[in-house]
């Protein structure tokens, strides 16, 4: 599972520190090159984990850490801190609109897990009490509509299409139509997804943002892909403008790196987590339950 080699690792660096009585800065410099490694070798990105140490050094070299008589407890308190902050601080939930329908556009490479997590959010949002529309937007993969059709039967979420002969742009307006007319109250387009970021994706993704003016853009990336996850972030981030990232296959067996860097790198929050195939498998993202996992 992603974040054990990085929670084993530190533990081990840890357990030192604690043992020791007082920490001289050496002791401190040595633990944290220990850290530095780890990280790196988690596959987080090395700016983030620059002035990730950068900072637990300018705080744990403080007289009060090192003068305290428990200056190991302080400084793992300091990375726990640190390492929360990293990656949002808080849960951060999702955007409703306060009148009429909320809007929310499903961004992503393909095979990232775009079609299943749109599934599972709007299984998600429909047990809290809403009526979601999954709409089908990617008209360049004919088996998507299908797969979208699919899901969208297991969640007991009704899709709406238009084949593969309209624009997505009008497939997304005529949906707000239909959404209005039918009493849904969220709308999540599932757009295209490309093998590549693309000019003619990311426009016609602006045309799609433009016209609904969505309340959320929710980028889809899959962890399993390491710092391609993070480029890919900020990539979207920069043409589109994200609101929050969807981590899928947080289930498998990377390293945990992207899930650590993308906040950093983007200052886009991580909303959700993808945590296995089956349409009940998404969750929150808790950074501070990571970080606690990671700390042990
Ligand atoms: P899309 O091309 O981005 O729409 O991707 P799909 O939704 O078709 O997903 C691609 C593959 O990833 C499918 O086999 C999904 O079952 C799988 N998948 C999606 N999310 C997760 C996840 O969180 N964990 C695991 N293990 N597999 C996932």
């Amino acid at each position: 599972m992603p974040f054990d080699q990085l929670s084993s690792k530190l533990q081990d660096v840890f357990k030192q520190l604690k043992g020791k009585g007082k920490l001289t800065e050496k002791d401190l410099k040595v633990a944290l090159r220990e850290v530095k490694l780890a990280l790196l070798e988690a596959d987080v990105n090395f700016k983030v984990v620059k002035n990730f140490i950068k900072t637990i050094e300018e705080r744990a070299v403080g007289q009060e850490v090192m003068e305290s008589l428990t200056p190991g407890q302080q400084v793992i308190k300091i990375v726990n801190e640190e390492l929360i902050a990293l990656m949002g601080s808080t849960q951060s939930k999702l955007t409703f609109a306060t009148r009429g329908i909320t809007t929310i556009m499903m961004v992503g490479l393909q095979g990232a897990g775009k079609t299943t997590t749109s599934a599972k959010l709007a299984a998600l949002i429909k047990s809290q009490g809403k009526r979601p529309l999954l709409v089908a937007c990617d008209v360049y993969r004919p088996a998507a509509i299908e797969q979208l059709t699919k899901v969208g039967k297991q969640v007991n979420v009704p899709v709406f299409s238009m084949g593969i002969d309209v624009n997505p742009v009008d497939i997304a307006k005529a949906s707000m139509e239909y959404a209005k007319e039918n009493n849904f109250d969220v709308v999540l387009i599932d757009t295209a997804g490309r093998l590549h970021i693309d000019e003619v994706l990311m426009d016609e993704l602006k045309c799609i943002k433009s016209s609904l003016k969505p309340q959320e853009i929710l980028l889809v990336v899959d962890a399993m892909t390491g710092q391609d996850a993070v480029n890919v972030a900020e990539a979207f981030d920069n043409a589109l403008g994200l609101d929050g990232v969807v981590m899928t296959k947080l289930d498998g067996d990377s390293r945990g790196g992207a899930a650590l860097s993308v906040k950093a790198v983007t200052n886009k929050p991580i909303k959700y987590v993808g945590m296995g195939e089956k349409l009940g498998d998404l969750e929150p993202f808790h950074p501070e339950r990571i970080a606690s996992r990671i700390l042990g």
